[in-house]
């Protein structure tokens, strides 16, 4: 995904990279707009010897997640981010860094994520930063992080897109059609990194991603409940569908057809069903949790 897209973004990277390098930021932003992608651009500026241009040897470790100066931290076997990684974390960064030149960087995903003990693990680090290195938190937003974390980061905003420069750069990178680009850039709220996904997702299974939202959001508990159990014994992508959520509750703070609070909260209980699936929840109960949270 092109950083191109974020000129704003990418100014404040820009000062990042050229000004006076704090020890730590957080991005934050809705998911799938390009917060992961930046932090590993960023990653690439700090460490490449052509200036981060993707063909060489580090920039494409970087991107399979195998260069040892960028070291990336997200839940593992179940949804949070436990005091045990960051202590593992700890263990690795009291090491000397393996490669000497450029910078290393801790890049924590869905920071969000972490227990109250984790991140107060993480503290230490933020106010006795080791050297020559970078951390960079990822988060949709910063309330779900505690202040004494943040307060001591560098906060960079991403903001939704325009729909049509996502639409044209889907046309333009991903070769996709007008019609599809079109669709997908509107779908996903102005997100780039969501219209790659509903994009490969496929019209029909795009239609059948957002009905199902649909019906998860709306009607008597019951019917929901059931609902969640039709998308889990159908083995429709439930991943999808909690993007249609997170899309479909940016689309409702955006019209002001939902407060937002509420939208807020849907936002967070599709992130965590995301989470879920990703762990080693069973669809069917990810989808339920949320069915029972967002009630
Ligand atoms: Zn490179």
């Amino acid at each position: 995904m092109s950083l191109l897209l974020h000129s704003h973004t990418v100014r404040q990277l820009g000062e990042i990279v050229n000004g006076t390098l704090m020890h730590g930021y957080v991005f934050h932003g809705p998911a799938g707009i390009g917060k992961a992608t930046a932090a590993r651009d960023l990653s690439k500026r700090l460490n490449c010897r052509q200036g981060g241009n993707d063909a060489c040897i580090i920039c494409r470790q970087i991107d399979s997640g195998s260069y040892p100066n960028v070291i990336v931290v997200r839940p593992q076997d179940k949804p949070s981010i436990g005091i045990d990684q960051i202590r593992d974390l700890g263990q690795m960064l009291s090491l000397q860094p393996y490669v000497k030149s450029g910078r290393r960087v801790v890049i924590i995903d869905e920071a969000q994520a972490m227990t109250r003990e984790a991140q107060n693990a993480l503290l230490k680090f933020i106010e006795e930063p080791p050297p020559a290195t970078l951390l960079i938190l990822i988060s949709p937003t910063l309330q779900t992080l505690l202040p004494t974390v943040t307060s001591r980061l560098g906060a960079v905003y991403f903001q939704p897109l325009d729909e049509t420069a996502v639409a044209a750069w889907l046309m333009a990178d991903r070769n996709a059609s007008s019609l599809d680009s079109t669709t997908a850039a509107a779908r996903s709220g102005g997100r780039p990194g969501l219209a790659v996904t509903l994009l490969g997702a496929g019209g029909s299974a795009v239609e059948s991603a957002v009905s199902a939202a649909a019906k998860l959001t709306h009607g008597t508990l019951f019917a929901r409940l059931v609902e969640a159990a039709r998308i889990a014994a159908a083995k429709e992508d439930a991943s999808a569908v909690a993007d249609a959520l997170h899309a479909a509750a940016a689309e409702n703070l955006k019209n002001d057809t939902m407060p937002p609070a509420a939208a807020g909260r849907m936002m967070e209980a599709a992130e965590r069903m995301k989470r879920y699936l990703g762990s080693n929840v069973t669809p069917r109960s990810a989808l339920e949790r949320f069915v029972l949270e967002v009630v």
